[in-house]
C-alpha cells in the first residue's frame, strides 16, 4: 500500500508525500493536506498491532485521496468504526475501494471456491492480501451466495452487523445495541477458539440452525462472529445483477 500510494500519486500536482505513524487516539487513519508543500500525508495510529489492519487502513485513506480529496480540502480523520463498518457514504466508498484494491474479487473467489468458511481459511485470506480478519470476513460476505452475516460486538452488545445478499433477502437482521444471545459462541468466551466454529440450534441467533465461527479481534472485549445459515440455501447464479437496484429501476419503481 505504501509503495502504491507514494509512487502512483506522483502523477498528480498534489502527491502523497508522507506516510507516517501519528499517535492520535481518536483515529485509526487520516489524510491531511500538507499546506506549504502542496501534497498530502497519510497517517495511521501506531497502537494498531495488526499489520493487516494498518495495510487496510492505508488502502482506505488512499481511497479518500483518489476519490474525495478535491471535495474535502481539510482531509479526513477516520475512526475505527469509519474504517470498517462506517455508515457515511464517503467512508463506505473508501472501504469499498480498499477492499477491491487489496482483495480482487476473482482472486478472492479462487481462494475460497466452494470451500466451507473456517477460521483457518479466513486467516489464509487475511495473510494473502495483508488485511485484517474483519476485512477478509466482509469480503467473503460480499462474494458468497450463502446466507451469512458478520456481527461485531463489544462488551456483549452488537456494534454493527452486516448480512450477505442472500441473508438480506431472507430478512436476517441484527440491530445495533442488541445483546449477544446467550448460548452463542461470542457470548461465551471460553469456546471461542474453535476453528470450524460450532453448530448452534435454531433460536439462538435466528430461527434457523446457525454455524458460528467467532473470531477474537485484536481489540480487547471485541468479538467478530461469522454466522452461516447453511439450511437456508444459496442464491442462484446471476444474483449480483438482480440484487443491485440502479437509477433506472428506482425511477420505474417510483414512477
Ligand atoms: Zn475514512
Amino acid at each position: 500500500m505504501r509503495q502504491i500510494a507514494l509512487e502512483y500519486s506522483k502523477r498528480f500536482n498534489d502527491p502523497v508525500l508522507k506516510i507516517a505513524e501519528a499517535d492520535v487516539r481518536r483515529f485509526e487513519g487520516a489524510l491531511y493536506p500538507l499546506g506549504k508543500r502542496g501534497g498530502w500525508a497519510i497517517l495511521y495510529n501506531p497502537s494498531i498491532s495488526s499489520p493487516g489492519r494498518i495495510n487496510f487502513t492505508l488502502g482506505h485513506e488512499w481511497g479518500h485521496y483518489l476519490c474525495h480529496r478535491t471535495a474535502a480540502p481539510v482531509g479526513f480523520e477516520c475512526s475505527q468504526s469509519d474504517v470498517l463498518g462506517g455508515t457515511r457514504k464517503q467512508e463506505q466508498e473508501a472501504d469499498r475501494f480498499a477492499s477491491y484494491l487489496l482483495m480482487p474479487l476473482d482472486d478472492f473467489r479462487a481462494q475460497v471456491g466452494s470451500e466451507r468458511m473456517t477460521l483457518d481459511l479466513l486467516r489464509h485470506c487475511a495473510d494473502r492480501y495483508e488485511v485484517s480478519l474483519t476485512a477478509a470476513a466482509l469480503k467473503w460476505l460480499e462474494s458468497t451466495r450463502l446466507c451469512a452475516a458478520v456481527v461485531v460486538a463489544e462488551n456483549g452488545y452488537v456494534v454493527w452487523a452486516r448480512p450477505s445478499a442472500a441473508a438480506r433477502r431472507a430478512r436476517i437482521y441484527f440491530p445495533n445495541g442488541m445483546e449477544l444471545p446467550p448460548g452463542s459462541l461470542a457470548a461465551d468466551g471460553d469456546r471461542l477458539l474453535s476453528a470450524e466454529g460450532v453448530n448452534l440450534s435454531s433460536g439462538i441467533w435466528w430461527n434457523r440452525p446457525t454455524r458460528e465461527v467467532a473470531i477474537f479481534a485484536d481489540k480487547y472485549e471485541m468479538t467478530i462472529s461469522l454466522l452461516v445459515f447453511e439450511e437456508l440455501g444459496v442464491l442462484p447464479d446471476g444474483w449480483e445483477e438482480e440484487d443491485v437496484e440502479d437509477a433506472f429501476d428506482r425511477f420505474n419503481r417510483f414512477g
